[in-house]
């Protein structure tokens, strides 16, 4: 397992599915296999949602690849991943309107974005935990992880989540600044702000 040859296969995938879809599955492969050579312990699991209790930043090709996904739910389930993350972007515009008045450099401040939304849950978090749009979740979402069960003792003494535990993660996300800057984009945007403003408002 190297950088080139993971470079390589998200190359070759891009081909057929293009970038962004082709980087997601080529990680799920290396990290399913990095993760049986180190034996690296991973105690996240579905319907523990602590990470998603936070600021979630993506690029704009992920956002793309998230908006494609919602739109091909069957309508029942998207009309109630709709409805609910509305509900939560409603008091992300509030807050924001307000913010950006009285302290706009904190809405405009990615580190203090993070530090004002901690513990607010992403738009896009199901009410039994899960993620609304698991198989497109974004990079920073497939990239964190925790060998401690989050919310236990054990996790208040030692543990934390981290972001690029596996070496793919770390070249994952490389791979997707690289394109980003080459495309002339050079910051993530939280999703809060894609999805309240076309073209992908919810
Ligand atoms: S996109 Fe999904 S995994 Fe990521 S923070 Fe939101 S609900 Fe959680």
């Amino acid at each position: 397992m190297t950088k080139e040859a993971f470079t390589r296969a998200v190359e070759e995938r891009a081909k057929r599915s293009g970038f962004t879809r082709a980087l997601y599955e080529t990680l799920d492969e290396y990290q399913a296999e990095e993760r049986k050579v180190t034996e690296l312990p991973v105690a996240c699991s579905r319907g523990c949602s602590y990470c998603c209790h936070q600021m979630v930043c993506v690029f704009p090709e992920e956002m793309q690849e998230i908006t494609e996904y919602i739109n091909r739910l069957a309508s029942p389930a998207r009309r109630s991943l709709r409805e609910q993350a509305r509900e939560i972007l409603g008091k992300w515009q509030e807050w924001f309107k307000i913010h950006i008045r009285v302290s706009p450099r904190q809405v405009h401040n990615p580190i203090e974005l993070a530090r004002a939304w901690l513990w607010k849950p992403c738009p896009l978090l199901q009410q039994d935990g899960s993620c609304g749009v698991y198989e497109a979740r974004p990079l920073v979402c497939r990239t964190t992880t925790s060998d401690t069960k989050c919310g236990t003792l054990a996790y208040k003494q030692k543990g934390h989540a981290e972001q690029a535990r596996l070496k793919c993660e770390v070249w994952a996300n490389n791979l997707q600044v690289e394109r980003s800057t080459s495309h002339g984009v050079s910051v993530v945007v939280p999703l809060h702000h894609y999805l309240t403003t076309k073209p992908h408002k919810l």
